[in-house]
């Protein structure tokens, strides 16, 4: 996964290029990827999860829980200012998308129904994510 110089100039053929289809969908049209059936909803390992599009680390293995959602669970964030959040009126519900505000991709929602100690539940699809292992 390589990082682009600056992905906020990207076209939208650059994300095409640079992306799966699936990432793509996801990240750049706000896909939702099915629940259960995704890379990280189990994944137990030690590391950083990362932005798929830009490589911008996100969220940490030590705040990852099972939401029984189906979908990777985080109660926090690595650093709040690497994600922005925005008003989601679509499907007929009020939600709070969270995008990478590195790139811009969309990476999920948050809900205020997270376990302590921030009682956020950062419901991340993994088609957004990558994963980097802690290194001993
Ligand atoms: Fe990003």
């Amino acid at each position: 996964m390589s990082t682009p110089k600056d992905p906020k100039s990207m076209t939208d053929a650059e994300w095409r290029e640079h992306l799966t289809p699936e990432q793509y969908r996801v990240l750049r049209e706000a896909g939702t990827e099915p629940p259960h059936r995704n890379a990280y909803v189990h994944h137990k390992d030690n590391g950083t999860y990362v932005c798929a599009g830009c490589g911008e680390e996100l969220f940490s293995s030590a705040t990852k829980y099972d939401s029984g959602s189906g979908w990777p669970a985080f109660w926090d964030a690595v650093d709040p200012a690497k994600i922005q959040q925005h008003t989601d009126t679509s499907h007929g519900m009020v939600r709070v998308e969270v995008t990478c505000a590195t790139c811009g991709g969309h990476l999920g929602h948050v809900f205020p129904d997270g376990p302590v100690p921030t009682g956020s539940r950062y419901c991340i699809n993994s088609a957004a994510l990558g994963f980097k292992p802690t290194t001993e």
